[in-house]
Formats: C-alpha cells, sequence, structure tokens
C-alpha cells in the first residue's frame, strides 16, 4: 500500500471533519501507518513530528507502551458496559482521582464521551439546576472569541465567526462579553468592567459564564491574564452566575499547571475535561461539579428533577483505563516539572520569530508556543504555505489562518523540539 493508493480510497467515501474538500485536489492528504513517540509516519516511509499532539489530544505521544498495556489489560476483562444501573472501577477509580486532582469542591462527575457533549452536559446542568431552585434563566453568557465544540449548544457559546455565522438561525441564545485584549492585568481588568455591566443588565436571565481559562486555542491561541478569571468568577458569584471552566484544551498540564485555573485560585461550579484525558487512545469526556449542584437534583423520582442526559458510551471502560493510566504517568514521570524545563526550551527556540519583520507577537503559556504573523490578507492562505513547508522538512503543524502554534507531545525531546520550531521559523522567513 502507498500514499496514494490509500488517498484514492479514502477520498472516494471520507468526508474529512473542518475541511474543504475540493481543498484535497492539490493538497495531498496524509495517510498515516503507525506513529510512536512524537513520531508519525505515512506509508511511504516518510516520518513527521506530530507538533500539534493530533488536535492537541496526544499528551504522552503516540502508542505510549505503558498506555497501550493498561488499554489491552481492560479491554480482556470489560470493553463496555452501560453506565445507567451499572458501575465499574475503571470509572470509579478515575472518579475518585479527577475529584481529588480538580480544584477543591468538585466532588462529582458526570461522563460524556466527547468535548462537545461535555459543554452540552455543563450548560443543561447549569440551565436545569437554576429551574430546580425556582429560576428560569434562559441565556447564557460567553467571551468572545470563544471556541467550545461545534454541536448546536456548543456553538451557540463560541465565537469564531468562521464555524457559527452558517448556524446562526438555529442556535440557542447566548451572549458575548469581550475577552481581555492581551496578557496585560490592565486588559483583565478592562474586561471584567464589562463583563459586571453586562451582568447588572442581564444576570437574572443567564444561567452561566463559560470561559477557556487562560488560552483561547481555536481562537486563534489568544492568552489573557488570570486575574480575569478571579475576577469574573467573583462576579458571578455575585450575581448566582454558574461559572463554566472549559478546560478541554488546556486542562492537564498544557498551561503549567494541571488545570488552567489553579492559575487564578479559581473554582468553578462546572469543569469540563476530555482530549488529553485518554492521552489520545479514546473519546472520552467528564464535567466535575458541585455537591451543591447534584443536591438540586436530587430528589423522589416523581418530582421529576433528574438530570436525564445519556450517551450510549458514557463512561466506557476502555476510555476510563486509558485516562487512569495517563494520571498514573502525570504521577510516576512527574510530568509537570519536565514540562517547566521543556516550557523553557520552548521559549528559548520561539525567540528568534520576534525579529522577523512578518512576526506581530510570540506568546507562550506553559506547553503552547503561539506565532502570530502581520501582513497577510485571509485569502493568501498563508498558513497552508506554512504547512506544506514544515511537511517538507518532516514536522506537522497545522497553523490556524495567521498564527501558528505548537502544542506537542509532553514526550518531545530538546532536538524534536528544535526540528520542530526551526522548521516553522524557516517557512515563516520564507514566506
Ligand atoms: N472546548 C474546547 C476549548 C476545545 O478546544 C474543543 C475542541 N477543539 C472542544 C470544546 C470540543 O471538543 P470535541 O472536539 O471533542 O468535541
Amino acid at each position: 500500500m502507498t500514499n496514494a493508493q490509500l488517498t484514492d480510497r479514502d477520498l472516494a467515501h471520507i468526508w474529512h471533519p473542518c475541511t474543504q474538500m475540493k481543498d484535497h485536489e492539490t493538497l495531498p492528504l496524509i495517510p498515516v501507518k503507525r506513529a510512536r513517540g512524537v513520531w508519525l509516519e505515512d506509508f511511504d516511509g516518510r516520518r513527521y513530528i506530530d507538533g500539534i499532539s493530533s488536535w492537541w489530544v496526544n499528551l504522552f505521544g503516540h502508542a505510549h507502551p505503558y498506555i497501550t498495556e493498561k488499554l489491552a489489560e481492560q479491554a480482556a476483562t470489560l470493553e463496555h458496559v452501560l453506565l445507567a444501573g451499572f458501575t465499574h472501577e475503571p470509572a470509579v477509580r478515575l472518579a475518585e482521582r479527577l475529584c481529588a486532582l480538580a480544584p477543591g469542591g468538585l466532588n462529582k462527575v458526570f461522563f460524556a464521551d466527547n468535548g462537545s457533549s461535555a459543554v452540552e452536559v455543563a450548560l443543561k446542568m447549569s440551565y436545569h439546576a437554576h429551574l430546580n431552585a425556582g429560576e428560569e434563566r434562559p441565556l447564557f453568557l460567553s467571551l468572545t472569541n470563544s471556541y467550545h465544540g461545534e454541536t448546536i449548544g456548543a456553538l451557540s457559546v463560541g465565537d469564531v465567526e468562521l464555524y457559527k455565522k452558517t448556524y446562526e438561525p438555529i442556535l440557542i441564545r447566548s451572549l458575548q462579553t469581550p475577552v481581555p485584549k492581551d496578557g496585560s492585568e490592565e486588559a483583565a481588568e478592562e474586561a471584567a468592567v464589562a463583563l459586571e455591566a453586562i451582568l447588572r443588565e442581564k444576570g437574572r436571565d443567564i444561567s452561566a459564564l463559560i470561559v477557556e481559562p487562560l488560552v483561547q486555542c481555536a481562537g486563534y491561541m489568544h492568552m489573557y491574564h488570570p486575574r480575569y478569571l478571579t475576577l469574573a468568577k467573583r462576579l458571578c458569584e455575585s450575581y448566582g452566575v454558574h461559572f463554566i471552566a472549559d478546560e478541554i484544551a488546556v486542562g492537564f498540564g498544557r498551561t503549567g499547571t494541571m488545570f488552567a485555573c489553579e492559575q487564578a485560585g479559581v473554582r468553578p461550579d462546572f469543569m469540563c475535561l476530555s482530549k488529553g484525558l485518554t492521552g489520545g487512545y479514546m473519546p472520552l469526556a467528564v464535567v466535575l461539579t458541585t455537591d451543591d449542584i447534584y443536591g438540586r437534583f436530587y430528589c423522589d423520582y416523581l418530582e421529576f428533577k433528574a438530570f436525564l442526559h445519556s450517551h450510549s458510551y458514557t463512561g466506557n471502560p476502555l476510555g476510563c483505563a486509558c485516562a487512569n493510566a495517563v494520571l498514573d504517568l502525570f504521577e510516576n514521570e512527574k510530568t509537570l516539572e519536565t514540562n517547566r524545563e521543556k516550557s523553557r526550551w520552548m521559549a528559548e527556540l520561539m525567540a528568534p520569530f520576534a525579529e522577523l519583520p512578518n512576526v506581530k507577537e510570540v506568546r507562550q503559556r506553559g506547553m503552547i508556543g503561539a506565532v502570530e504573523l502581520q501582513g497577510y490578507d485571509f485569502k493568501e492562505r498563508v498558513n497552508l504555505k506554512i504547512f506544506d513547508h514544515c511537511l517538507e522538512r518532516g514536522v506537522f503543524i497545522r497553523p490556524l489562518g495567521h498564527v501558528l502554534y505548537f502544542m506537542p507531545p509532553y514526550v518531545i525531546s530538546r532536538q524534536e523540539m528544535q526540528k520542530l520550531v526551526g522548521a516553522a521559523y524557516e517557512a515563516v522567513k520564507a514566506l
């Protein structure tokens, strides 16, 4: 089998995500035969560094022997059982461990199977919790430039025009409050003033504010100061509005702490996790919440207050086993500590970008590095040029418009990081 053969078979049937399929008349698909560590290998024997952890999920790289072993063990023991009326050890252990790791007070875990569904769960649960307490709050609030997924509810609270505009007429009701315009503390305070104005006017109608803590990843890796989270949480509390932390992209060490909220000392009412949760092995998601929220649904069945939401694969044991293996790796390999060193390499290696005339800003938080370019028109599709250039040099990155970024697996070595950032630097220089 060659790349070309598999590509032909693929294009006969597969409609790819987030893709204008006509692009593939000229842009080659990359059929991946196998992968190990940070490396992807195609059917023609070419290797590429996975510079974005395959949409930010493969925290410990590909085919990690330990996760693979735990997955195989679980598959041979119990591959699946429904979670309504049944339970299993991997889910129980995972729930215990997540509650122990999360900001204090998040003591209940609701399972889902992908990031968007976790967001749907949090939105529905928030609205329903208010309703069960006798309050009707039909609106949600989110930040400008936010991204929370592609299902109708998640898209409604997002604000990236490219994904949202077409579907406006069929979305649920949401408002956007300005995200801090940059990483400074002043910008955080300014945005909090705007938030307060909205809450003063509409607070009684709003169920929850949903935010991507510290980094709006799909929103061009826009980064803001933790102070905003502290202020926003405080404001939400005073207006009885729930605070939902969507840590789907930034959770599990990506920003330097296990969860990004920790950097602001914030305990959300709901925390959504997915992506890195299983290290890229299985689709799984969770929503953590408080005993208080849980208590609002707890009553006799005929009071009809239960949260009757489910997905067939909810709490799948294979996913839970992988997630437990991921948490083992965090403990055994002191990942947060070693990442501090790796973040420093990233900073050092990215510094030269700042000297290039077509670079507007270089920014970083933990293991996320971003380079924003200037002077290009949207129609030039500069992202494809960078993508191509890097691919030629054995590096896979997927720039978001005029922003290229690195979100490598945590197992990356210094040499591999040099190759990754170096290829992107050459690409930007050659534009
Ligand atoms: N929230 C955030 C912050 C995300 O980055 C994403 C995915 N990029 C989602 C939600 C949606 O997750 P999924 O793609 O698993 O539906």
